[in-house]
C-alpha cells in the first residue's frame, strides 16, 4: 500500500525537493499552503501536479488537525519556518509563532488526530542552534552531543522546536525525529539567502542586466551542501525503526568570499572585488562565524552520504541562473 505523506513548507526548497522524491518513491503526497493569495501556490501546482494541497497555518491548530484528518499521513515532515536568520531579527515574535510554537501545534495536531503511535515526524532543527562558538568541538565540527548557543530569534526558536520533539518522543513514544542539518543550497533556493543572491547577481552580471551585488560581512564560514541530497537524509531518518537526532553536513566549512571566487569563475571573472559592495544594512546584530557539521552518525546509520561537492554546488546554481536570466 502507498503510504501518505504531510509535509509543511512544500512551497519553499525543502519542500519541492522532498515532494519529487517521496512522489519517486511511490507515496500519496499532501503538502501545506498558507495564505489566501499565496502566489507559490500556483507555481507548486504546476511544478508538483501530484502534490494534493490542503489550505492550513501552522500557526492556526485547528487547521492542523484538519490536515491531518485529509492527509491520513503515515509521515509528517515539518519544513515550514520563517527560516531567514536576518529576517528574524526584524520579526522576531513571528518567527517564535511560527518556527517555535508551530513545531508544537503540528506535534499536537498529530496527538489530538490520534497518530500519536502510528504517525512518524520529521522536524526539520538546524546548525544555527550551535551558534558557531566552536568552544566545545574545535576543529572536530559540531554533532549530535555537541552544546548549542544559538545566536539569533531564528536559532533560538529552532532550538524550542528541536527539544519539543524530542519531549514528544519521550513523553509520548511518539516516532518523532529531528535532523540537524547544516546550509543546503541549490536552484531551488530563494533569492533572499546569500548564495542564491550570489549565484543570481552573477548570472546576471554576466548578461549585462545588473552592475554589482551588495553583502553583508564576507567572513562568515558555512558547511554548504546540496538540497537534493539532504532531503534523501530526511527520508532515511523516518525509516528507521528507532526515532532519534542526526546531524547532516558535509564536513567542510568555506567563506562566502570562496562562494564569490568560485561563482566569478564560473563567467571568467578572477578579480571580482569591483562588482562587491558591502552594505551595513545586511550585517546582523549577532553573527555565527563558523558553522562545521560532523556528519559520521548520519553516514553510519543511515548511510547518507552527501554527493555533490562545494565546487559542484556553486556550478549547478550558477548555470541554472544563466538559464533562468537568459
Ligand atoms: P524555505 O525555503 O524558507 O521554506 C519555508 C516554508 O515555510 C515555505 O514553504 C513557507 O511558505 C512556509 N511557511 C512559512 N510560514 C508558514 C506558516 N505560518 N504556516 C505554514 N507554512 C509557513 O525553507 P527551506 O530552505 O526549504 O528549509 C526547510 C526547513 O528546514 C525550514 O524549517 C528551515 O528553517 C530548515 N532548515 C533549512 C536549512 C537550509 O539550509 N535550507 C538548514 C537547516 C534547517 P510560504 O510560501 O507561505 O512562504
Amino acid at each position: 500500500m502507498a503510504k501518505n505523506a504531510l509535509i509543511t513548507g512544500i512551497t519553499g526548497q525543502d519542500g519541492g525537493h522532498l515532494a519529487k522524491l517521496l512522489h519517486e518513491k511511490g507515496y500519496k503526497v499532501f503538502g501545506i499552503i498558507r495564505g489566501q493569495h499565496n502566489p507559490r501556490r500556483q507555481i507548486t501546482e504546476a511544478e508538483f501536479p501530484y502534490v494534493t494541497i490542503i489550505e492550513a497555518d501552522l500557526t492556526d491548530q485547528s487547521s492542523l488537525i484538519r490536515a491531518m484528518e485529509v492527509s491520513k499521513p503515515d509521515e509528517v515532515y515539518n519544513l515550514a519556518a520563517v527560516s531567514h536568520v536576518g529576517y528574524s531579527f526584524k520579526n522576531p515574535q513571528l518567527t517564535v509563532d511560527v518556527t517555535g510554537k508551530g513545531v508544537l501545534n503540528m506535534l499536537e495536531a498529530i496527538r489530538l488526530s490520534g497518530g500519536e503511535k502510528s504517525v512518524r515526524f520529521y522536524q526539520a532543527s538546524t546548525s544555527e542552534m550551535f551558534g558557531g562558538l566552536d568552544y566545545n568541538r574545535p576543529g572536530k565540527g559540531y554533532d549530535e552531543d555537541s552544546l548549542f548557543h544559538p545566536r539569533s530569534p531564528y536559532g533560538v526558536a529552532k532550538l524550542y522546536g528541536h527539544w519539543i520533539t524530542k519531549n514528544y518522543r519521550e513523553s509520548y513514544d511518539m516516532h518523532a525525529s529531528c535532523g540537524i542539518l547544516f546550509n543546503h543550497e541549490g536552484e531551488r533556493r530563494g533569492l533572499e539567502f546569500v548564495t542564491r543572491k550570489i549565484s543570481n547577481a552573477v548570472a546576471r552580471i554576466k548578461l549585462g542586466k545588473q552592475d554589482y551585488i551588495e553583502l553583508g560581512s564576507l567572513d562568515p564560514k558555512r558547511d554548504w551542501g546540496y538540497a537534493g541530497d539532504y532531503v534523501e537524509g530526511m527520508w532515511r531518518i523516518l525509516q528507521q525503526d528507532k526515532p532519534d537526532d542526526y546531524v547532516l553536513a558535509t564536513g567542510e566549512t568555506h567563506t562566502i568570499g570562496e562562494f564569490l571566487d568560485l561563482a566569478f569563475k564560473e563567467i571568467g571573472i578572477d578579480d571580482w572585488k569591483p562588482y562587491v559592495k558591502q552594505n551595513p544594512a545586511f550585517m546582523r546584530p549577532a553573527e555565527v562565524d563558523i558553522l562545521l557539521g560532523n556528519p559520521t552518525k548520519a553516514e553510519k546509520v543511515l548511510g547518507w552520504k552527501r554527493q555533490v561537492d562545494f565546487p559542484g554546488l556553486v556550478k549547478m546554481m550558477v548555470d541554472h541562473d544563466l538559464k533562468l536570466e537568459s
